[in-house]
């Protein structure tokens, strides 16, 4: 691997030190594919597209779902949180990082003592898509509603981000991209809407923003419960209820929310076009305020961020 590593990552911190990201190797017996992990980002303040000091978004929330992961798949935790915090920061520093990183701090069983773990963090910078004029933005994304069902939890625990959800995931994208769609939405076990492949999902109906709840076999998600939290300021209400896949073909707005995707726009469902104007006001709106909150900008929300 070349000194820049895997997406420009130069350093990654693994059980317990800051090490060459290349360097971090394990042996080929490891069971990787048990393992948890999570994915977190952190945005340059005052401005989303710029560079300088860097605020962690979410970090309890996401640290609280590591640590209930862990626990629901059986997986020991050697660290605390304050101790997990410090190799994050150790690690951005250490690749001198003053532009929006992504850190995915990961946990698997050792292979030759299941009751230890491995837990290593790699972190790399990444674009955002949010940010005034943006055009990844307001890029065209069709969907489709995939044949395959969500996970539900008398199969495998949807809440827990375990790597084992993800091919889930993986058959819905391969099917939605050899359908010529951009990529799709799952229903849940019992027909209702549940989320994206690696996103919640909203839709906006009537000037309320609609989202599925947990109950719908959808990932806790950190983006959607800052969504929900913040929209209501914008003159949204918020309704957390089930919402059927003709409700979705019928909206008049719908959108992912997550870390990765940030606040992703949908232009159709199954080629059904959504609303009458792409990408919607209220997404717009939406997305333009979440990125202030990231930014720092919003005093109300300052509490979402922790300073690396
Ligand atoms: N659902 C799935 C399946 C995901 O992979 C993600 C991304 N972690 C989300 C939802 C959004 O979760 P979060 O806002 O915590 O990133």
């Amino acid at each position: 691997m070349s000194a820049a590593g895997f997406h420009g990552s130069k350093y990654c911190w693994m059980n317990g030190s800051v090490m060459p990201t290349g360097e971090a190797l394990v042996s080929p017996m490891e069971s990787i594919h048990l393992g948890i992990f999570e994915g977190i980002k952190a945005y340059v303040m005052g401005d989303v597209l710029g560079k300088g000091d860097l605020n962690i978004f979410g970090w309890e929330q996401h640290i609280e779902r590591l640590w209930r992961s862990a626990a629901v798949n059986g997986i020991a935790m050697p660290y605390t949180r304050e101790e997990l915090l410090e190799a994050v920061r150790a690690c951005i520093i250490r690749n001198d990082y003053d532009k929006n990183t992504y850190i995915q701090p990961r946990l698997w069983p050792k292979a030759e003592k299941p009751s230890e773990s491995h837990v290593v963090v790699p972190v790399w910078p990444f674009d955002t898509l949010l940010g005034k004029d943006n055009p990844s933005f307001s890029k065209e994304r069709r969907f489709m509603v995939s044949s395959w069902r969500r996970i539900s939890s008398d199969a495998l625990p949807p809440q827990a981000k375990s790597w084992a959800n993800y091919a889930n995931s993986m058959h819905a994208i391969r099917e939605a991209k050899r359908c010529g769609y951009d990529n799709a939405v799952f229903l849940d076990s019992r027909g209702f809407v549940s989320e994206g492949t690696l996103a919640c999902l909203m839709m906006v109906r009537d000037g309320k923003v609609i989202t599925p709840p947990v109950t719908a076999s959808i990932l806790e998600s950190v983006t959607r419960g800052c969504f929900i939290e913040f929209i209501p300021d914008l003159g949204y209400p918020v309704e957390v209820r089930d919402v059927t896949r003709v409700e979705l073909y019928a909206s008049d707005e719908a959108f992912l929310c997550g870390t990765g995707g940030e606040c992703t726009p949908i232009t159709s469902i199954d080629d059904i076009k959504l609303g009458t104007k792409y990408p919607g006001s209220i997404t717009t709106e939406i997305a333009a305020y979440y990125s202030e909150i990231l930014a720092g900008n919003i005093k109300k929300y300052k509490n979402w961020l922790t300073p690396v």
